[in-house]
């Protein structure tokens, strides 16, 4: 298949195929062993990807979420011999697509896990368990928490966001922002199901940017609609440091406005100052709010790898510059490290579809640049994005980008670009299928 066939396809709905495995809670030994028989195997069976002559050029990827083992694999598909080596830190992919239906007991943390031995076996990813302490992106070495250092020709990274500290909350795991899917989950999971039939829920919106514009407000609806049956009397405060919605204003003003307003409490310009865990309340310039329980979701900034190597030089030194046509850093000297995914600072949203796409980008760009050749001048890139409104029903909202010459940067197309007029059952069965789809694309 042709790369620019395989972007359009994954945007349009791909033809959703095998479902990684679920499983997980394994030693990290016994992982990294069964990792490596994956990869003595997948040499033996030969994945039907693997270059049969001698490796060209290496790179390494660091983190194996959406961008990361999107970016993994179609460098293996794409690339002239390109050997692939991705790093790391968790034995399997715990997906945050989807993670709000485990608050509502709708889907289980296991039905979020996806494993790394099919990017292994069929295409030869190199897959190394391990934690990145230090990159240097001048000589393009990665250093593990272990010591071990690697070398390549181009790094990428891809590590997602990491959370701005909240005055007042230390480590304590009482307001969990479970906006990374994994134990936070299932802990507001717990919380939400043990707190009176009549009590307060907040939720809290941080300001823009911040992973997945539409989630928080999902999240909010899925939970109102969750308690009208499970916790009649409860109510659910949205405190949003942002000044209005941010995305998808009609659809969500009307669900909390209308639909659940005997539920939801919305407050704007409600930006959390402090917390206080053991009292559960919250400080905001709107006042102090108290809850049974405090779904606190603080302010995001790149992975904590790309603000030590010094590449978080865009908004306001949260974020790592890119060029948009390779996204290679736009720091000097930085030029082979190439940032994807949440981490990077671009005119699209911070979302696992919009990682999967600039994956893909980027394996194109760098698979041409290891070539002697340019990247593509033109590229383009889309999104859908399906938001639970109640427990049965969701709308959906999808955007065109395309690379605009005069601003260096992805510009929205307003006629490649629709959202859903209001919300349905059909809707939420097709999110169903749309995930599958994506799923497949990074990790089957
Ligand atoms: C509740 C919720 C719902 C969402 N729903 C949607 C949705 O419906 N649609 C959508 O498109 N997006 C959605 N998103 C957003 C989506 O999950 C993210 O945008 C996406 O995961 C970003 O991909 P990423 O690869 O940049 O980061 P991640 O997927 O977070 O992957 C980062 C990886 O890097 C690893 N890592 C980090 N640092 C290191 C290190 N130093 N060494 C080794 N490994 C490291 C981490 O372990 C992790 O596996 C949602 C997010 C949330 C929280």
């Amino acid at each position: 298949m042709k790369r620019r066939h395989f972007l359009n396809a994954t945007s349009a709905g791909l033809t959703a195929s095998v479902l990684a495995a679920c499983g997980g809670g394994e030693d990290a030994n016994e992982t990294q062993q069964a990792l490596e028989l994956e990869q003595a195997q997948g040499s033996k069976k030969r994945p039907v990807t693997t270059p049969s002559g001698p490796i060209k050029s290496r790179v390494i990827v660091v983190g194996g979420g959406m961008a990361g083992a999107t970016v993994a694999k179609y460098l293996r598909l794409w690339g002239d011999a390109i050997e692939v080596t991705l790093v790391e830190r968790a034995s399997s992919y715990t997906s945050n697509i989807m993670s709000s239906l485990v608050l509502t007991g709708q889907r289980n943390m296991a039905s979020l896990d996806f494993k790394y031995s099919t990017l292994i076996s069929k295409y030869g990813v190199k897959v190394v368990l391990g934690d990145v302490a230090h990159i240097d992106p001048v000589g393009v070495k990665v250093t593990l928490g272990t010591g071990t250092v690697l070398s390549a020709d181009r790094i990428v990274l891809a590590p997602g966001i990491d959370f701005d500290s909240v005055p007042g909350l230390g480590t304590s795991d009482k307001m969990p922002h479970a906006w990374k899917a994994g134990p936070q989950t299932s802990l507001l999971a717990s919380q939400l199901a043990a707190m009176p039939s009549n009590g307060t829920a907040i939720l809290t919106i941080p300001k823009v940017p911040y992973r997945c514009p539409p989630g928080p407000y999902e999240r909010a609806c899925l939970i109102a609609d969750w308690m009208k049956s499970r916790k009649p009397g409860a109510r659910l405060v949205v405190l949003d440091a942002n000044p209005d919605f941010v995305t998808e204003k009609d659809n969500f003003s009307q669900a909390f406005y209308g639909l659940h307003a005997n539920v939801i409490q919305y407050v704007p310009n409600a930006e959390v100052t402090q917390a206080d865990p053991a009292g559960m309340q919250v400080y905001t310039g709107q006042g102090v709010f108290k809850g049974d329980v405090v779904n606190l979701i603080p302010t995001q900034r790149a992975g904590q790898l790309v603000i030590s190597a010094g590449l978080a030089n865009a908004t306001g030194g949260r974020f790592a510059g890119v060029n948009v046509l390779s996204y290679a850093s736009t720091v000097p000297g930085a030029e082979k490290v190439h940032i994807i995914g949440d981490s990077s600072a671009t005119t699209q949203p911070k979302a696992g579809h919009i990682a999967n796409q600039e994956a893909k980008v980027c394996a194109d760009a760098i698979s041409r640049l290891l070539s002697g050749m340019s990247a593509d001048p033109a590229p383009v890139t889309n999104s859908a994005c399906y938001s639970t409104i109640t427990m049965t029903q969701a709308s959906w909202l999808t955007a065109a980008f395309q690379y605009d010459t005069a601003t260096q940067a992805m510009k929205a197309v307003p006629a490649s670009s629709a959202a859903s007029t209001g919300w349905n059952k059909g809707n939420f069965e097709e999110m169903g299928t749309w995930f599958k789809a994506l799923m497949a694309d990074t990790f089957a």
